[in-house]
C-alpha cells in the first residue's frame, strides 16, 4: 500500500515530536473505532510514549476484552479527568471520524485543545482541522489504514500479538467479516500478516459475535417482526421504539448490526434501522452498489458515512421520520434501479 509521502513524512513528524498523546474516535465508539485507538495505543507505548484512549461515550461489552480497554477514559462519565488530559497533550489522533461535530460533548475541549492533531479516516468529505490528514475514502477500515501507515512507518515489529488482534477486529466488523465491496486484495494482505501476528479469526469472531444474550435476540425478532418492505424501491425499514428497548432491557450495542438484515433479503439493496435512544432517532442506513446512503443521511437526516454504510438523527418522533423517509423514497426510485 503506497501512502503519500506528504502524509508519512507529517505523521513521523508529529509522532517523533509528540511524548504525551491522546487517541480519540466517534461518539457511540464501534468495533473500528475501538480496535484502531486501542491497536494504535499498543504499537505506540511500545515505541515508549505515553498514550491515554478517550472515548465520547460508552461502547458495548463485546469489545472490551482488547488489551488497554481497562485504561480508556470515558468522557461521558469523566470530563474533568478527560479535559485535564487533552489540555496537557502534545498530539490528539482523530480516528475514523473526520469532523469535530461526530465527537459528542467532548466537541468543545476537543476544538480549544492547543495540540496538534493527527487524523486517520476513511469516511466521505472529510472537515478541515487536521495538522496532518490521512484520509482515504477507499480503505475498508480505519485499522487498516492504521496497519499500512504502521508499515510505512516501518513499525512491523512494534504490531505484536494484541495490537493486531484489535486491529483485525476492526477491518472484520467494518467490512461486514470481509463482504462488503469496501475488501480488496490489500485488505486481505493486511490480514494476512495481521494472522501471521498470531491473530486467530475464530478468535476474534467468536468474542465479538458470540455473545448475545437472550434479551438480545428477542429484541432482533421484534425488530424482524417490524420490518417493512417497498419492493418498488428495493427498500427495508426496521425500527424499535424506546419502549420495545424497554422491554428486553436494551444494553449498549444490543442492536449493532440489526441494520444488515434489511439487506439480506433477495431484492432489496438499501436497508434502514430506527431506534428511539436518548429522545431522538437513531438512523442507520446500508446499501449495495450505488445506492448513496451518505447523501441521503446527510441531505435528510443530519448524518453521513460511507456511500454504503451511514448514519444520521432526526429530531422529531418515530412516525414522523418513517413518514418523511417512506416520502423520500421516491425521488431515490431511480437510483434504487441502477
Ligand atoms: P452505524 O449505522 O453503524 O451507526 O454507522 C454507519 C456509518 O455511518 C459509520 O461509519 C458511522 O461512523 C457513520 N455515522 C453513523 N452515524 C452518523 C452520524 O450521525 N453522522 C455522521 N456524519 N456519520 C455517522
Ligand atoms: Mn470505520
Amino acid at each position: 500500500m503506497k501512502i503519500d509521502e506528504s502524509i508519512v513524512q507529517g505523521a513521523q513528524s508529529l509522532l517523533a515530536d509528540a511524548q504525551n498523546i491522546v487517541i480519540t474516535n466517534h461518539v457511540g465508539p464501534d468495533g473500528d473505532a475501538m480496535g484502531s485507538a486501542l491497536g494504535l495505543k499498543e504499537i505506540l507505548r511500545q515505541q515508549g510514549k505515553k498514550v491515554t484512549v478517550i472515548v465520547p461515550n460508552i461502547y458495548p461489552k463485546f469489545l472490551k476484552w482488547m488489551k488497554g480497554d481497562d485504561e480508556v477514559i470515558i468522557f461521558e462519565d469523566n470530563h474533568e479527568v478527560a479535559s485535564e488530559v487533552l489540555k496537557n497533550t502534545d498530539l490528539i489522533i482523530y480516528l475514523d471520524y473526520n469532523s469535530l461535530s461526530r465527537s459528542g460533548d467532548m466537541r468543545d475541549v476537543l476544538a480549544s485543545a492547543a495540540a496538534k492533531r493527527l487524523v486517520i479516516d476513511h469516511h466521505q468529505q472529510p472537515d478541515d482541522f487536521a495538522t496532518v490528514l490521512y484520509s482515504d475514502t477507499n480503505m475498508s477500515s480505519t485499522c487498516e489504514m492504521v496497519f499500512h501507515l504502521a508499515q510505512a512507518l516501518g513499525w512491523d515489529e512494534y504490531i505484536n500479538k494484541e495490537s493486531a488482534d484489535c486491529l483485525y477486529t476492526g477491518i472484520m466488523t467494518d467490512t461486514g467479516n470481509f463482504r462488503f465491496s469496501s475488501t480488496t486484495p490489500t485488505t486481505h494482505r493486511a490480514v494476512a500478516r495481521l494472522m501471521e501476528k498470531g491473530v486467530l479469526p475464530q478468535e476474534i469472531a467468536s468474542s465479538i459475535y458470540d455473545t448475545n444474550s437472550r434479551n438480545r435476540l428477542k429484541l432482533l425478532s421484534r425488530c424482524l417482526e417490524r420490518m417493512e418492505v417497498f419492493p418498488q424501491y428495493q427498500s427495508a425499514i426496521m425500527s424499535l421504539s424506546a419502549s420495545d428497548l424497554d422491554e428486553f432491557d436494551y444494553q449498549k450495542g444490543d442492536t449493532e448490526g440489526f441494520v444488515n438484515y434489511g439487506l439480506t433479503m433477495e431484492g432489496t439493496i438499501m436497508s434502514v434501522f430506527l431506534s428511539e435512544k436518548d429522545n431522538r432517532i437513531k438512523m442507520s442506513f446500508r446499501s449495495k452498489g450505488d445506492f448513496n446512503v451518505n447523501q441521503l443521511a446527510r441531505d435528510h437526516f443530519n448524518g453521513g458515512g460511507h456511500i454504503n454504510a451511514a448514519g444520521g438523527i432526526s429530531e422529531v418522533s418515530m412516525e414522523e421520520t418513517i413518514e418523511k423517509l417512506k416520502a423520500l423514497l421516491p425521488q431515490y426510485e431511480e437510483l434504487a434501479k441502477k
